[in-house]
């Protein structure tokens, strides 16, 4: 029989291992500390101590369903002080575990998935993704709906004995507020969620590719939720159909706002107002809606986010012939994670690394170029990376018919009262233990509160959320 360092070569466990990175990892907890799966499954997950299990016996990890739990959310490498690759170790070990066919622990792993993580068919899709360990998706998301079925039956069984007179309004159908939704009706709340799009999921249905989360399924996972009892109206955008303060008046005694970060931020550069610049989440959502879409030939994508990769990628896929990433720091200070920045560049995309525009150039109103001075990198900066500097001289012009600004999003809050205090960034403010705002009764989680982040820390804030909606309300009733 094939023993640990066979299965899992020397050679593979070194390279992996980065033994001299670990050599400094102080077992700080950090990387556990900040992982949202551990908050979601409590004692069964603990990636440290995985990692420790790995140092110890490959093998026998190959066989356990925590393999199988890490989200790619990537806190825990960002925040590591050695910038310990976790995910990338455990999806190798994933690897070599589908391989071997521990079908057991992958169906294990699945299940608590499905009765554990709220929307589990979408966190599947966009989190735990199991085809990059080379399993079969649709399998596998076929596995998590039958287990989640099993699970809303049971949860809908014990809900019925306990159930709540209050109303809960929640703004935005993104993940943070499905989360909401779902968590407060599980135990026994009224629920109404409110979102401007005409169809629900957030950021899921408007910007995120089909083929990674594929509509079919959100509108599954969507449907699960109205079956369990979750009332979402479509089409309604409070602070334009119906006011915040009309809430309260309407007899809705705690407010969730979870209305993400839509708001493209403005490049200040001339030209910007020349036929053929866009913003990235514009682009996304026309061609998610499936509406007709001009594309250029030679597409100039500014940025250096997920955002960046994914709409580089979409105009590829709507008839671009080249799209070309211009990010202006290195490879290493990009804030896009690591595994998309290879589909990126697997595709086809060009990143070029330390260039920053300066102008775009129009010819008869239309973009012809854009001109970009080559960058060099400084002292790090108060974000912590380093800081871009400009090389004097290094000024270039690349030709392009088309610009797309994929240099971050914030939240559009104009229609919260002025008694919601905002933080300097433009996001909600927020009690950290407890979520809820400066204005009682209103709480407020996912990408508004942290800027763009990941659909798994958007549930995570989701469930925090609703447990303090919960202590609110009954201790509401008591006073
Ligand atoms: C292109 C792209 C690709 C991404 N890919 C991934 C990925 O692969 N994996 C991953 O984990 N994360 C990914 N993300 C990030 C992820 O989508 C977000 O972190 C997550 O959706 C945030 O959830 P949320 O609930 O906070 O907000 P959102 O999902 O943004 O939902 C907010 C909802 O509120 C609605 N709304 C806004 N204002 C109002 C109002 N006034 N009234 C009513 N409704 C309102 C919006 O229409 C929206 O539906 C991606 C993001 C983008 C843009």
């Amino acid at each position: 029989m094939a023993t640990a360092r066979t299965i899992v070569s020397k050679d593979v466990l070194e390279k992996l291992l980065d033994v001299e990175k670990l050599q400094y990892c102080y077992e700080c907890g950090i990387c556990t500390g900040s992982c949202p799966i551990v908050d979601l499954l409590g004692e069964n997950y603990n990636p440290r101590g995985l990692l420790e299990k790995i140092l110890l016996n490959p093998e026998n990890v190959l066989t356990l369903d925590e393999l199988w739990f890490c989200a790619w959310c990537y806190r825990c490498q960002r925040r590591c002080n050695q910038a310990l690759a976790l995910p990338e170790i455990f999806l190798t070990l994933r690897k070599i575990a589908a391989q071997h066919g521990n079908t057991q622990s992958i169906e294990r792993a699945l299940r608590k998935i499905a009765e554990n993580i709220p929307l589990p068919l979408i966190t599947t899709s966009v989190c735990f993704h199991p085809e990059r360990a080379g399993l079969d998706k649709k399998n596998a998301l076929d596995k998590i709906e039958q287990f989640y079925k099993e699970h809303l039956k049971k949860e809908k069984a014990k809900r019925a004995q306990e159930v709540f007179e209050e109303k809960v309004a929640i703004i935005g159908s993104g993940p943070a507020g499905l989360t909401v939704a779902y968590e407060l009706s599980r135990r026994g709340f009224d629920v109404v969620v409110f979102e401007a799009l005409p169809e629900a999921g957030g950021m899921l249905r408007k910007c995120i590719p089909d083929s990674r989360m594929s509509k079919q399924v959100l509108r599954k996972e969507i449907q699960l939720m109205e079956d369990f009892g979750v009332e979402i109206k479509t089409g309604m955008t409070i602070g334009r159909d119906l006011a915040f303060s009309n809430l309260w008046r309407d007899g809705y005694k705690a407010i969730f706002v979870g209305v993400g970060a839509h708001e493209s931020q403005k490049l200040k550069i001339a030209g910007v107002e020349l036929k053929g610049v866009v913003n990235a989440l514009e682009f996304l959502w026309t061609v998610n809606s499936g509406e007709p879409i001009e594309v250029g030939k030679n597409v100039a994508v500014i940025g250096g986010g997920n955002v960046a990769m994914d709409v580089a990628q979409a105009a590829l896929e709507c008839g671009a012939k080249q799209a070309t990433v211009l990010y202006r720091r290195s490879r290493e200070e990009m804030p896009a994670i690591p595994w998309e920045v290879k589909e990126a560049e697997d595709k086809g995309i060009k990143i070029e690394f330390l260039v920053s525009p300066k102008k775009i150039v129009g010819e008869k109103g239309a973009v012809a170029a854009i001109e970009c001075v080559r960058m060099d990198l400084g002292e790090p900066d108060e974000s912590g990376r380093r800081k871009a500097i400009p090389i004097t001289g290094s000024e270039f012009k690349q030709e392009t018919d088309m610009v797309i600004l994929a240099i971050g999003e914030t939240p559009n809050l104009s229609f919260l009262p002025k008694e919601i205090e905002l933080n300097e960034n433009g996001t909600i403010w927020v009690d950290p233990i407890t979520m809820e705002t400066s204005l009682q009764g209103v709480f407020a989680g996912g990408d508004d509160v942290t800027g763009p982040a990941t659909v798994i820390e958007a549930v995570q804030a989701g469930k925090h959320a609703a447990e303090s909606i919960e202590s609110y309300l009954k201790a509401k009733r008591m006073t």
